[in-house]
């Protein structure tokens, strides 16, 4: 007979990642995943920089985190807060950078959608 213990159901899932996240409502602010399941904390200066956390879907996490790797080094030993500040915005700036390419994708999306529910624009129009 297995010993092993009961596997935890989709709701128990559910409900722990909720937990991990910290709250209910939570959505990826570049691309709008609210599955609580698929969002991570991310630090947006860095984890040596600050313990400003956002929830970021992981696709997204990936890219940010790989996006910090170009930030610049630490200065010294010790951090001071003008470097913490400089890094929480440089983290801001990557995330405002890929909202701003998903928000740019998204017209083209809309609008190939709605298409086909016009007339082709007549060539013989003024
Ligand atoms: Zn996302």
């Amino acid at each position: 007979m297995s010993r092993r213990t009961k596997k935890p159901d989709a709701e128990a899932r559910r409900q722990r990642a909720i937990q991990r996240i910290g709250r209910d409502n939570a959505a990826c602010p570049i691309c709008g995943e609210n599955d609580p399941r698929c969002l991570q904390l991310h630090h947006i200066a860095g984890r040596r920089y600050g313990d400003e956390l956002a929830p970021i879907c992981a696709n997204d996490h990936c890219r940010l985190s790989d996006m910090q790797i170009d930030h610049p080094d630490a200065i010294g030993e010790k951090l001071n807060n003008i470097e913490r500040i400089a890094h929480f915005l440089l983290g801001l700036a990557d995330l405002l950078e890929l909202a701003i390419a998903k928000l740019r994708e998204f017209p083209k999306y809309l609008i190939a959608d709605i298409a086909p529910h016009y007339p082709a624009a007549r060539s013989d129009m003024p």
